[in-house]
């Protein structure tokens, strides 16, 4: 599964509250959450000196991956496109040299 399928099957799975103005809310305060149940299983890992379960932070992941495609469908953002120029932007900083520098516009 690409991106741009994978965006609408989000789509298809998203039920909103309707009591929020603009679409974006629920998914970014979503995303939020299940960032930060992500970070406290690794917080949990280093605590506990423990092997990852990687089928739990997989699924972590993937609640994370699922709130992104959701917050770009609400902003009419292609994610297939996000990833794409997110990547040349990574490789054109690699290539200059600057990529472990600071800033957004390098
Ligand atoms: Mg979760």
């Amino acid at each position: 599964m690409d991106f741009k399928e994978y965006q609408k099957n989000t789509k298809k799975t998203a039920i909103y509250p309707n009591n929020m103005e603009g679409g974006f809310y629920y998914p970014a305060l979503g995303l939020a959450g299940e960032v930060g149940e992500l970070l406290n299983k690794i917080k949990k890992i280093a605590r506990d000196k423990k092997t990852p379960d990687l089928e739990d932070i997989k699924g972590e992941i993937g609640d994370v991956l699922w709130y992104l495609s959701q917050l770009s469908n609400e902003f009419g953002i292609d994610l297939e496109q996000v990833a794409t120029e997110n990547i040349k932007k990574l490789e054109s900083r690699q290539k200059r040299g600057v990529l472990s520098g600071n800033g957004d516009n390098r």
